[in-house]
């Protein structure tokens, strides 16, 4: 996995770029401001335009290391185009990624470092994380909700490292994840992303800058999920 532009530059959403390569309905773009979605985070969506045309990007498809967006219509898109991302609906995966960091971040320490089993962020401003928590009382899960929104107010600053992926194995906690673990990137390093004082984790996604840009966040349900596992569902206020 290459480092992505939107790992760089999270906050540039409207790009011009090159077309690399293209096939039916599809192209490949010399950079792109698109996330290609990933470990439970939703693809970007958005458009192309070009002079002359424009098309909605429907879908990204990454092949062999290339990110192909997939275009609504057959439209062939000319040599330079317009990259837009959707900004509320990138706002909106931002929020919630970083609100399921921070409840993972209070899941594992105070319930002796339970690791994610699963993650998936949804169009509706809600979220889901499973969690291995054999033992669990729900009562207590439900009751991270203050302190979450507590982490919230405080506007933890948030910002990455990328570190060997042998170190990253050595430090107890930094892969979270039994199931989306990020691949390391070409100098075999993976991206660590850290709320200040917080939590440090492995994780491909977008968060924001500090978490007061975040929306309260409310949880709305907790389910068993097999002997093992708890699926906790949070929202968006608002
Ligand atoms: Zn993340």
């Amino acid at each position: 996995m290459s480092r992505y532009f939107c790992h760089e530059f999270p906050e540039v959403l409207t790009f011009e770029t090159r077309v690399v390569d293209a096939r039916p309905g599809a192209v490949v773009l010399e950079q792109t401001p698109f996330h290609p979605g990933g470990g439970g985070q939703l693809a970007d969506r958005g458009i192309l335009r070009w002079n002359g045309g424009e098309a909605t990007v429907t879908g990204l498809e990454m092949i062999a290391g290339r990110l192909w967006h997939l275009l609504a219509t057959p439209a062939e898109a000319s040599d330079t185009v317009q990259a837009v991302v959707d900004p509320a609906f990138r706002t909106m995966m931002t929020e919630l990624h970083t609100g399921t960091h921070i409840l993972n971040a209070l899941v594992y320490q105070q319930f002796q470092g339970a690791l994610v089993t699963g993650a998936q962020l949804n169009d509706d401003g809600t979220a889901r994380m499973d969690f291995d928590l054999p033992d669990a009382d729900n009562d207590r899960l439900r009751a991270l909700e203050p302190g979450l929104n507590e982490l919230i107010r405080q506007d933890l600053p948030i910002r990455y490292v990328y570190v060997p992926l042998a170190e990253a194995m050595g430090e107890h906690g930094l892969i979270r994840s039994r199931s989306v673990a990020p691949p390391p990137d070409e100098m075999g390093t993976i991206r660590i992303v850290e709320i200040v004082g917080l939590d440090r984790q492995a994780c491909g996604g977008t968060h924001l800058a500090s978490t007061a840009r975040s929306r309260p966040v409310k949880i709305l349900k907790i389910d068993n999920k097999g002997r093992h596992n708890r699926r906790v569902k949070i929202g968006l206020e608002g």
